[in-house]
């Protein structure tokens, strides 16, 4: 990818090539032209077919064609380096056009196009960008100035799009926020009693050997073993590829916890399998304990 010093060592060379010219238009100024112009716009004036000037607005329509591929103009080399440097957005910021005289009917216009700036990189509302500014010139056959157009455009880098939030989410509530505090550390969490010791899981409100409501927690070790698993086939689940395993996984802090197991084929699982619980990033904010094999 391009830095942005090569970008305006880039911008500086093709500013030096000054002004460039283009293909000329593939028809003079002509009477069907104007004519279809004045009735778009609803221009009245009829200076126009009068005279048989083209108004000056239409500069740029006599030899607008469509971008010719491998095109090697100082502004198509620059919106090239640009878009491969990451900066693929583009909105157009400033458009000055000054008429020099009418061009006539009958005159062959040629384009000319001078690269003149590069500024940034810059933040702006859409995102990190350059402004290029580049000016054409239209030249009547004697090689006299008709119009010319400042043309100046933001190419910015569009924000990264978030991933999809993963559509399973797990139920969060005053019993399990500790657990999922947990897991944004990385610590596998188990509920315990802070009267008695004894551990539970799935986390709950009530001791079920002492009764008391005292909560506390202990972080496990992080192995255990499959004690009972299924292999997931059908029906399909929003957000997983199938076939996926849903295991227990007996802890030897003694409970058991359900977890995907992944990282191996669902076939090669088994009961007694022994496995160690790992991070796995869902989407932009959730992740979520899984289990991989280990070495017993
Ligand atoms: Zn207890």
């Amino acid at each position: 990818m391009t830095g942005d010093g090569e970008l305006r060592e880039l911008a500086a060379k093709q500013a030096a090539l000054g002004e460039v010219a283009g293909a000329p238009a593939a028809d003079p100024v002509n009477v069907p032209m104007i004519r279809h112009w004045l009735s778009a716009m609803g221009d009245a004036n009829p200076v126009y077919l009068d005279t048989g000037v083209a108004p000056p607005a239409m500069a740029q329509v006599w030899t607008m064609q469509a971008p010719v591929s491998g095109d090697r103009s100082p502004v198509n080399v620059m919106m090239t380096a640009l878009d491969a440097a990451g900066y693929t957005g583009v909105v157009a910021t400033n458009c000055e056009q000054t008429y020099h005289r009418y061009a006539r009917v009958g005159e062959l216009l040629t384009p000319a196009t001078r690269f003149t700036d590069l500024a940034g990189p810059k933040r702006t509302a859409l995102g990190v960008g350059f402004f290029a500014t580049w000016v054409i010139t239209w030249y009547a056959d004697a090689g006299e100035p008709v119009a010319e157009m400042l043309f100046r455009v933001l190419k910015f880098r569009p924000p990264e799009k978030r991933a999809e939030p993963y559509p399973l989410r797990p139920a969060v509530n005053r019993d399990t926020a500790f657990f999922w505090e947990g897991v944004r550390r990385g610590e596998l969490r188990v509920q315990s009693c802070a009267d008695c010791g004894e551990l539970r899981h799935p986390p709950g409100p009530m001791c079920p050997r002492c009764h008391s409501v005292n909560r506390a927690h202990v972080v496990a070790g992080g192995e255990g073993v499959v004690y009972s698993y299924v292999v997931h086939h059908h029906p399909p689940v929003p957000g997983r590829e199938t076939p996926f395993v849903v295991a227990v996984v007996e802890l030897p802090e003694g409970v058991r916890i359900v977890g995907n197991v992944v990282g191996c084929p669902p076939e090669s699982v088994d009961v007694g399998m022994p496995v160690r619980v790992t991070y796995r990033p869902m989407d932009d904010e959730l992740v979520l304990p899984v289990w991989t094999p280990r070495e017993s």
